[in-house]
C-alpha cells in the first residue's frame, strides 16, 4: 500500500505533497476512510448569484433544480464557503456550487459510507479519500 494519508486534513493520496492542503507531513499509518464524491449536476445562470448571497431559496432556483429532477425540501439552506462558493445543504443531500466564467456550475457532495458525523469533523476540501485516523 503506497497510499498515504496528510496529518493535517487527513486526505489520502500517493503523492508526496497533499493536493488538498499543499501539506507535506504524510503518514502510512492510517485506518478508516471516507469518500468524498463531488459529481457535476448542471449549472445556474450567473445571475442567480445574488440570490445565493442573500442566502435565499427562491422558486426560480427550486424551479431550475426542479427542472433537472433535483427536488429542494422547504429545509433546504444556503451555506456561502467563500465568495465564489456556496453549499446548498437539505437534509443529508448536500450541493456544492461554484462560480464559473459565465455560470454556477452545480455539484453533488456526499459521503460514502455515509459516516457524515466523523466526516464533519474533516477539513473537506477536494473531493477523494480522507482517513478517519492518521497517526
Ligand atoms: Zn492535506
Amino acid at each position: 500500500m503506497t497510499e498515504k494519508a496528510c496529518r493535517n486534513c487527513n486526505f489520502i493520496t500517493e503523492k508526496s505533497t497533499c493536493p488538498a492542503c499543499s501539506g507535506t507531513s504524510l503518514s502510512g499509518d492510517w485506518s478508516g476512510y471516507v469518500v468524498v464524491l463531488e459529481p457535476y449536476l448542471f449549472s445556474l445562470p450567473l445571475e442567480l448569484k445574488q440570490e445565493l448571497q442573500q442566502k435565499q431559496v427562491s422558486e426560480n432556483l427550486r424551479e431550475i433544480f426542479k427542472q433537472h429532477r433535483y427536488v429542494l425540501s422547504e429545509q433546504a439552506e444556503i451555506q456561502p464557503i467563500n465568495n465564489k462558493e456556496w453549499k446548498i445543504l437539505d437534509g443529508k443531500k448536500e450541493y456544492v456550487i461554484k462560480e464559473g466564467n459565465e455560470q454556477l456550475n452545480i455539484y453533488k457532495q456526499y459521503l460514502d459510507p455515509n459516516d457524515s458525523e466523523i466526516a464533519k469533523r474533516l477539513n473537506i476540501t477536494l473531493p477523494g479519500k480522507y482517513a478517519l485516523r492518521v497517526r
